[in-house]
């Protein structure tokens, strides 16, 4: 639909009723200017991370479908108050939970992916000239059980309708002005970028940059969704994601992240043949535990170590895997670190330089920061180093690019 655009206010976009209504006013000058619009919103302020708290309180582990049913209630409300705003100064709105128009998902409770999206009901309201509010970051699934899609999930709603849709443009609303080279919030001389591709947002967000959810980017480059970053504050030009062709400069570095929620575990003394690592990969994928960087060393007497990084969140699920793997093997160990950071450079412009990684892992060391596990891909570098080095290893990256400068 050629004059549709899909926005998606953030938690604090929406933070109180203020707010509210300034997204409201927001959204009536759109709709004051011939747009359809269909608008997804998270839930208010941090009532996600207040949830999480409140379950936790009556049980260490929950069940995860009962989680999805809890979390998804903060989504509900903000709709509603959206399209109440919006009712108040004048604007026809109606808001929808992922059941009503049935954004379909797998049944992965907590971190579920979106398969399907019905427009019909959608179609049918913005024809009578309303504006549509949809619940971010909710689902369901074939069985019509609620289901979430991760933190930072309602990102990947915005853009799957904007896909399903095909919006002209989907507008993502949030704290920060754009995407820049690092967190701003965390380090000291962060750039905006008027500009970022696909795949260096891709790699970006899955390696922490919280801006975006990954699987949005992934729905945007697939679908050729264009998405643009913005601030809910002001009227100021965001970040444009689009596919690399249209990027008039590579940088060998775009941007620096750093992810805290990982965690590393060491399987050692482990036999050395055939086999043993489709065990222990397939067992954690069974139970839908991502596995990010692997590290084998060379085997000796027929035994063998291997080490790799889990999602913290995921640590008492591997735990019980492993040591059954352990038990019927008869030998090795197994131990944990969650004291682990993540520092990551990521840029396109690595495809045809060398010599990154190396003034990456020369900033590390003239600092005394080590570096347990490397791992590359042809646009990134990722080191694990101790947690607690963690920002000044961000900023140290950063500055060693020169990325205040850009
Ligand atoms: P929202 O609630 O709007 O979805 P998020 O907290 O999920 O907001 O994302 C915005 C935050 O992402 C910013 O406040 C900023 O601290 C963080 N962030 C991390 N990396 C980056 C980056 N490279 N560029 C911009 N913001 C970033
Ligand atoms: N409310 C959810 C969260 O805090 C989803 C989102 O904000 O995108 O993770
Ligand atoms: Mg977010």
């Amino acid at each position: 639909m050629e004059n549709l655009l899909v926005q998606k206010y953030g938690g604090t976009s929406v933070g109180d009723a203020e707010r509210i209504k300034r997204v409201a006013e927001r959204i009536k000058s759109y709709y004051e200017n011939g747009y359809k619009l269909v608008v997804v919103v998270s839930a208010m302020g941090h009532t996600t991370d207040e949830l999480i708290a409140l379950a936790s309180q009556i049980s260490e582990n929950p069940p995860k479908r009962e989680m999805d049913m809890l979390l998804a209630t903060g989504e509900q409300v903000s709709v509603a108050l959206l399209a109440m705003a919006l009712h108040e100064i004048g604007v026809n709105a109606v808001s929808f939970n992922a059941l009503q128009i049935r954004i379909r998902t797998d049944s992965t409770f907590t971190n579920a992916r979106i398969e399907k999206i019905e427009t019909e009901r959608l179609l049918q309201n913005l024809e009578q000239n309303k504006v549509c509010i949809v619940a971010g970051f909710q689902g369901v699934d074939a069985e019509e059980n609620i289901t979430t899609l991760g933190r930072g999930g309602s990102d990947t709603t915005a853009v799957a309708l904007a896909a399903a849709l095909q919006a002209k443009e989907c507008e993502i609303y949030t704290d920060v002005d754009g995407v820049y080279t690092a967190d701003p919030n965390k380090v000291k001389g962060a750039r905006k970028h008027e500009v970022i591709s696909y795949d260096e947002m891709l790699e970006l967000a899955s390696l922490g940059a919280g801006v975006l959810h990954s699987r949005s980017v992934e729905f945007a480059k697939k679908y050729g969704v264009i998405l643009h970053v913005r601030s809910s504050f002001n009227f100021n030009k965001g970040t444009l994601v689009v596919p690399e062709e249209q990027m008039m400069e590579k940088l060998l570095v775009s941007g620096v992240t750093l992810k805290t929620d990982e965690a590393r575990v060491s399987l050692t003394d482990i036999p050395d043949r055939p086999g043993i690592a489709a065990e222990i990969f397939s067992a954690l994928a069974a139970q839908k535990i991502n596995v990010d960087m692997i590290v084998q060393s060379t085997g000796k007497d027929n035994k063998n170590t291997i080490s790799f990084t889990i999602p913290a969140k995921d640590l008492r699920q591997a735990r019980e895997i492993l040591e059954l793997l352990l038990k019927q093997w008869g030998t090795g160990s197994v131990s944990f670190d969650e004291n682990i950071a993540i520092v990551s450079a990521v840029g396109v412009g690595m495809k045809s330089h060398s010599g990154v990684a190396a003034s990456m892992f020369r900033a590390l060391a003239d600092r005394g920061i080590n570096i347990e596990m490397i791992s590359t891909s042809e646009i990134k570098i990722s080191c694990v180093i101790a947690k607690d080095r963690g920002r000044e290893a961000l900023q140290v990256v950063h500055d060693v690019f020169g990325l205040h400068e850009l």
